[in-house]
């Protein structure tokens, strides 16, 4: 049984994380909009293409907007609760900054595209969007947002001809009727697909038994990672998390953690006899390479 990739997403990489993890995540633009320039020739960066929460603050006319009305804005919209504000897709500006920013990362570079896909089901009504709409000929809203999303990928790979992967809502069923990204239709040559699974606390873990073999069944013929939030669960919630994950063996496992807590993952395993029972006592053999892995980390 090959063991799994562990991975670490960082904004504030260490020089010794590498020495624990088979790649680490660097921000390069994120949901908020921040961008970081020093970061794009890391081997990989992610990079969120519509998220924008502080552009959006002083252009609020460029967010996606929703069929009733709301603007997909983190704060005032309590509809969607959005964790940050979203641009819409064919808003001019935020694309031709977007396509400057990827041209300057390397080839090599492996880019993890965030956020390139419609906010939800409801989006957007702007009257750039209904405009545009109206202008191809009747078409319903879901194939629209896949030619929007569509077009999108292919000015990507107009403006920088290199490795990407894609960081997708972890929806296994409705990426193509609510976000409108449809995988088969792009012609994509991804090096993985990436699907955040967060928690702050994984005190129940039910639904990811759900959600990650359902994504790993759909997902199949690709490289699938899975991401942990890493920063604030207590310990014994990550470690149940981790099994969980790898019980349905993907490819990859990555947390997301500047705060370096990975190493209290490592420390607690020698020091709490409690844990060290209860991840011991889990008869799998790729997890207890994974324990082993981690355990060598103190
Ligand atoms: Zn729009």
């Amino acid at each position: 049984m090959p063991p799994i990739s562990l991975y670490l997403s960082t904004r504030t990489p260490q020089p010794e994380d590498s020495k624990y993890f088979d790649g680490i995540f660097v921000p390069y633009r994120e949901t908020v909009g921040r961008v970081y320039p020093e970061h794009r020739n890391h081997p990989y960066v992610t990079f969120s293409v519509l998220g924008d929460t502080i552009g959006l603050q002083q252009h609020p006319e460029r967010a996606a907007v929703a069929v009733t009305g709301e603007k997909a804005l983190i704060h005032e919209n309590p509809y969607d609760g959005f964790a940050w504000s979203w641009v819409c897709p064919l808003e001019p500006t935020h694309r031709t900054h977007l396509l400057a920013l990827l041209q300057e990362v390397p080839q090599d570079t492996v880019v993890i595209l965030e956020d390139l896909q419609f906010p939800n089901e409801r989006y957007c009504a702007c009257p750039r969007c209904t405009h545009d709409r109206a202008h191809r000929g009747p078409t319903d809203l879901q194939t629209w947002r896949i030619r929007v999303i569509q077009e999108w990928w292919q000015d990507i790979q107009r403006v920088r001809k290199g490795k990407y992967a894609w960081t997708l809502h972890p929806d296994p069923y409705a990426l193509e009727t609510r976000f409108g990204v449809d995988l088969e239709s792009l012609e994509v040559d991804l090096e993985f697909l990436h699907f955040p699974i967060y928690c702050t606390s994984y005190g129940l873990t039910y639904w990811m038994e759900i959600l990650v073999p359902a994504i790993l069944q759909r997902f199949a013929q690709y490289r699938v990672l899975l991401e942990l939030y890493a920063e604030e669960p207590p310990i014994a919630g990550l470690w149940k998390a981790l099994f969980v994950l790898t019980k349905y063996r993907p490819d990859g496992i990555v947390l997301y953690d500047s705060r370096q807590r990975y190493q209290d993952l490592a420390r607690a395993l020698v020091k709490d006899r409690d844990l060290q029972k209860k991840v011991l006592a889990i008869a799998d053999p790729v997890f207890q390479d994974l324990v082993e892995r981690i355990r060598s980390w103190v």
